[in-house]
Parts: C-alpha cells; structure tokens; sequence
C-alpha cells in the first residue's frame, strides 16, 4: 500500500524539496493534498505533475487557481478546501498517512496540531509551530499515538545521533537519559557571520536572504541572518528532545556540514554529517526506520579538507540570548519571542525597520508583554496577539512608514 501524502506548504523551499524526494519514489508516495497560499500558478503546476485530490488555499484565491487551471488545462480539477478549516481538513484527512508541516510561522500551529490529532506521521518543518506550544503539541503527540518526526536539519541530526529508546526515557525534569551529556546545535553563523556591529547596522534584506549554504524561504534566511533561527531552534531542541536548555550548547560551524551532535558521558561525540541539502532529513522523516535513496551527492571528505567551529558572538547576536532566556522562563515567553519576531521580520522584509531592530522589538516586546503559564492553547493565541500588537506599536513609533 502507498503512503498518501500531505504537504502543508507545497509551494515553499521545504515544499518543493519533498515533492522532489515524493518524485523520486512514486512506488512509496503519493501527494494527496497540497496546500499553497499566494504562489497560486506553482500549485497549479503540482497539480499537473502530481494530480493531487485536494488543494488548501485562500478562498481569495479560488477565482485565480480556477482561471489558471483552465488556462493550463488541469483536468481534473482537484478538490478546493479553504483557508484555516481547509488546512486542518487536509491535514486530518483520513485518507493521509503522512503529513509535511511546512508553512511558515504561526500559521501553521492549527493545521499542525491536526494532523497531530488525527495521529498522522507528522514531518515537522513548521519549528515556530512547536516553540509556540510546546509541551502542548507533545502531550497532544502522545494521547494520539503521532509520530512527530523532525525535519529541521539539526533536529533530524540530533535524532539519528540519540540512542534509539531514548524517546522512552523522557524525564520530567529536562535532563538528559541514557547517558546523553549534552547536545551540540550547530550553527552556519549565516551570512552576517563576521560582520562588525557598524555593517550589521546597515545590512538589507537582498543580503540577508542570501545564505551561504542554504536555499531557503525568505523569513528563515533572515532567522538565519540573526541568529533567531538558532534560537527558535534551540526551544525546539528542548521540547523535542526533553531536555533543559542547559544541556544545549550553540556551535558556529560555517560549513554546515555537520549538523548537529550529541555529546555522551564517556567521552564518545556522535555527528551525523551530509551536504546542506534538505531533501536528506525530508528523506530520513518520510522513511524512519528505513533508509530511501535521494540525489544528495554523498560527502567527499577529502574535498572538504577541514572543519570549523567557533562559541557564537552573543553581544552582535543577541537574538540567541533572548531566545535562551524565554526558554528559561517558559509559559507563553517563547510564543511571544516567536511572535514578535515574525512580525519584526516581514517589517525588515518591507524596508520598515533595519536589520538590528528585529531583536530591539523582540526584547521590547519580551519586556512589556506579561508572561503567563501556557496552561492551554488559548492562552498561547492571547499571547502571541498581544505581542504581535506590540511589536506593530514599535514599528509604527520607530520604524519607516
Ligand atoms: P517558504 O517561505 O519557502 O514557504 C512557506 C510555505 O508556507 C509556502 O508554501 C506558503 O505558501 C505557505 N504559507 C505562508 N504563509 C502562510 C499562511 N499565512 N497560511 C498558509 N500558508 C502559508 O518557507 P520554507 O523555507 O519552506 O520554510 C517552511 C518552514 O520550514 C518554516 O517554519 C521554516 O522555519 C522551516 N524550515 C525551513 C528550512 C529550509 O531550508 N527552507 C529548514 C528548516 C526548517
Ligand atoms: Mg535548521
């Protein structure tokens, strides 16, 4: 029996790099459904190559996909699902085995949280999903037998590098099990890596959405560019792995070959390395416990010569300490961090505000915004409203009109 396959955000970087694994094994997979959100004539050009049954998509856009879909001659026309309820639709649809989370930011939460709900195999792309509910959607995870798998590369590494039962050992108390010392996130440092805070001060979106090793959306370019993106990261890290944040450290490894390790009491250090090329953890969490092929080159060690790793620079990135601080004190404080971020991002994307303000609204909002138990998701959606006020009032008093 073929897997039926959901991807929540076909149209994105981590979109298209699991249609590409999806491709590759028609014998295994098959897309589903598909969600898009503004690239409508991308979605359209899925459906041609891989006749999906249902598209999620604005309803805003419905006029556009239909006009498109005839200009293109899709036949047949799939079955349209709208907005937020469209989402969740395909993601709990019964037919589904496997669901890619990979819409970008808050979004996301609801749709993610479904297919957790319906028990799906959950790919987990969409991090901001996690930091924001937290424990929440693991404890959802694990009333509905969900096998939430992660794709964020550093967390896929981490995985591959626990020990197998780990996942069974999770201790209340965030430390680590089986013999885990610590884990090592490993960072690329991003494009800004060894900027001065004077060039920091006057970088531009165009040079903040050019990775030096990655392709990837435009919000998680500029995550990368701050450091937010380790930060996120780091809280996910924690939530997934069960393990205080005392117990992850951050490496600046600027090859980005390495993609994370996890460090062991007797001395031993586990890495899983590979080419920076998504379409290998997608790999990896479409097939756990298997092993399928993909195009990623394997690594040729000898090419590659040597390694680098440094301690990152916290007073230039203060984006890691933030985030590490919101972990600390818990509650809603990650789903703000998260919050504000997002909208201090899209206000650098739009030439609103400059590059090192992004984390001067995050702190600000940190600040005024009261931090509560995150007892239930609603207390998680006041939260991340209010903060996204917030930040919007930062911009407005501070920001370029
Ligand atoms: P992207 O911007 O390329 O794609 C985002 C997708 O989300 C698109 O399909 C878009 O249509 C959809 N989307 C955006 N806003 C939406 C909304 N309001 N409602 C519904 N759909 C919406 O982003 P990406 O780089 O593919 O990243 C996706 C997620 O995966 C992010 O959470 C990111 O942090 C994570 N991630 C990405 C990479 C990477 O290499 N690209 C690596 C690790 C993790
Ligand atoms: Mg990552």
């Amino acid at each position: 029996m073929k897997q039926l396959v959901a991807i929540l955000g076909a149209t994105g970087s981590i979109g298209q790099s699991t249609l590409r694994i999806l491709e590759q094994h028609p014998e295994i997979y098959q897309l589903y459904a598909v969600s898009g959100y503004q690239h409508i004539a991308e979605l359209i050009d899925i459906c041609l190559q891989f006749s999906p049954k249902i598209v999620a998509l604005p309803q805003a856009k419905q006029q556009e996909f239909l006009q498109l879909a005839q200009q293109k001659k899709l036949t047949p026309v799939p079955e349209l699902v709208f907005d937020e309820a469209g989402l969740i639709e395909i993601a709990s649809a019964t037919e589904v085995n496997v669901v890619m989370a990979a819409i970008v930011g808050a979004a996301g939460l609801q749709p993610t949280l479904a297919a957790i709900r319906a028990g799906k195999r959950v790919l987990l792309a969409n991090k901001e999903a996690l930091v924001m509910s937290g424990d929440i959607m693991l404890a959802e995870a694990k009333q509905h037998h969900a096998l939430l798998l992660p794709v964020d590369s550093e967390h896929n590494a981490i995985f591959q590098c626990l020990p197998e039962q780990y996942f069974d050992y999770r201790q209340a108390d965030k430390t680590p099990q089986l013999g885990v010392a610590q884990i090592l996130l490993t960072a690329s440092g991003g494009p800004f890596l060894n900027f001065t805070q004077e060039q920091l001060d006057c970088v531009t979106p165009v040079q903040a959405c050019k990775h030096p090793n990655w392709s990837m959306g435009r919000k998680i370019s500029v995550d990368s560019a701050t450091l937010m993106n380790k930060g996120l990261e780091l809280i996910e890290a924690c939530h997934l792995f069960s393990i205080s944040e005392h117990f992850v450290t951050v490496v600046i490894h600027p090859q980005s070959i390495i993609h994370s390790m996890v460090q062991y009491i007797d001395g031993s250090t586990l890495a899983q390395m590979g080419n920076p090329d998504m379409c290998t953890p997608i790999a990896h969490a479409l097939a756990w416990p298997k092993r399928i092929s993909t195009h990623v080159q394997a690594l040729n060690l000898f090419d590659i010569q040597q390694l680098d790793f440094y301690p990152p620079d916290i007073e230039r990135f203060p984006a890691l300490t933030l985030a590490r601080q919101a972990m600390r004190t818990g509650g809603t404080a990650p789903a703000i961090l998260n919050a504000a971020n997002e909208v201090a991002v899209a206000a650098f994307l739009t030439d609103q505000i400059s590059f090192m303000d992004i984390t001067r609204i995050v702190a600000d909002t940190l600040d005024k915004t009261t931090i509560a138990l995150a007892h239930d998701l609603q207390g998680i959606l006041q939260a991340d409203q209010i903060a996204r006020q917030t930040a919007k009032q930062w911009i407005t008093q501070y920001g370029v009109q």
